[in-house]
């Protein structure tokens, strides 16, 4: 018999009438006639909630402690979960990360699935059950309880997946993937499917809906991925690998996001070692850095601006200025006013004149660009967030988006 992964998110199990309807669904899902393992988020805001109480404690919690905190709202989800499904008649079991032998490696709140031990998934399986798990959360070598990043949900679902070498259904509050976010662009499209790659762009340029680490997972283990809203029958988005029907599209999708700041350091020395020793002070710090650009040296000095995450901007800033006794006296601008908008594609690798096109619809609209970057497979923008508007829509109508 098949196995089947599921996972609801936060808002699919945010309240009791909630994980009545969902217990309702894996039970005719069960019925169907497939072995089921489900993984869910914590239910609505509870992650929220939880942090906001650490941080009213203290500026810094120890990430440890918040591992250990945020880890108990799965936790009260997969149990509540269960005596759901178990008051219907359908036999099921929760677990938690720990008990499942999720084994991870990595820092506190941003870990990574080093392995899952699937022998206790197997043996609840094989007695029948409905065997529930609960998502963004594992155990370390050192036996420490450890959380997978916000959104890690997905993650755990797609890596139980790979391991049971099961397709993985996820059930969230949108009903598929779209070329734009409908809430930035109500004339988006839903795509019937996407490939591993662009997905993976997507996702790790902010446009939600899909933890990063997941598609990276399913990618490198060709898991089938579907997307789908968690209520009615609506078909959803399969993320698989490229065929050449996808391919022939040049940009698939464009991600928005607000969630990051521009650094600029001025007057840095010209010498590759005063950008080396820049990223990595950043990388001491674990700052997620994206587009970097350098411009020309004028009379021996240059400077540099690169793209952080909003939340990492004070971590930036102490690295920085620990910096300048060494590099020199150099200034740091910081602009957290920037949108970043990037359009992905496979189409682009073979075909050209993608950064004309996106560039001239851009200057037709009169949006100036702050800084610019490439892959093989997406072109990135910041621009001003009050530019935004009118930056995707005429991005959006020159790729028919
Ligand atoms: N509950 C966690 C969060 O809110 C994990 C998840 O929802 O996937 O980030
Ligand atoms: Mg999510």
């Amino acid at each position: 018999m098949d196995i089947v992964v599921q996972k609801y998110g936060g808002t699919s199990v945010g309240d009791l009438e909630k994980i009545k309807q969902v217990a309702a669904r894996i039970k005719q899902k069960k019925e169907s006639g497939c072995r089921l393992v489900v993984v869910v988020s914590a239910m609505g805001k509870t992650t929220d909630n939880l942090l906001s109480m650490a941080y009213n404690l203290s500026s810094r919690p120890k990430p440890r402690e918040l591992d250990v905190l945020m880890s108990t709202g799965e936790q009260i989800s997969i149990s509540l979960l269960s005596i759901a499904l178990n008051e219907i008649g359908c036999k099921a079991r929760s677990f938690t990360g720990q008990q499942v032998g999720i084994i991870t490696e990595g820092y506190h709140t941003k870990s990574k699935i080093a392995d899952i031990n699937s022998s206790i998934i197997i043996e609840e399986l094989e007695k029948d059950s409905v065997v529930i798990i609960a998502g963004f959360q594992g155990v370390n070598g050192n036996n420490e309880i450890t959380t997978l990043g916000r959104g890690g949900s997905d993650t755990t679902a797609v890596a139980l997946a790979a391991k049971l070498g099961a397709v993985c259904e996820i059930f969230t509050d949108v009903d598929g993937i779209y070329t734009v976010d409908p809430r930035i662009y109500p004339n988006a499209r839903k795509l019937e499917c996407i490939s591993y790659e662009e997905m993976m762009e997507m996702a790790s340029l902010g446009a939600g809906v899909m933890h990063p680490r997941s598609i990276e997972i399913g990618h490198k283990y060709k898991v089938p991925i579907y997307v789908a809203m968690s209520t009615g029958e609506f078909p959803g988005t399969f993320i698989k690998e490229s065929d050449d029907f996808m391919e022939k599209t040049v940009i698939t999708g464009m991600a928005v996001d607000n969630n990051d700041a521009m650094v600029t350091v001025i007057n840095l020395p010209y010498s590759t070692r005063s950008i080396s020793r820049i990223f990595q002070s950043l990388a001491e710090r674990h700052v997620n850095v994206d587009m970097i650009s350098q411009t020309t040296p004028v009379n021996g000095l240059i400077n540099v601006s690169f793209t952080i995450p909003k939340n990492d901007l004070a971590a930036a800033m102490d690295g920085l200025e620990e910096l300048k006794p060494e590099l020199g006296p150099f200034g740091i601008d910081t602009d957290t006013a920037i949108t970043k908008l990037s359009v992905v594609g496979m189409g682009m690798r073979t075909q050209s004149g993608v950064a004309a096109r996106m560039f001239t619809a851009l200057s037709e609209s009169n949006v100036d660009l702050k800084i610019i970057t490439t892959s093989e497979i997406r072109i990135s923008c910041a621009i001003d967030p009050k530019d935004q508007n009118r930056a995707v829509t005429a991005i959006a109508k020159e790729f028919d988006l």
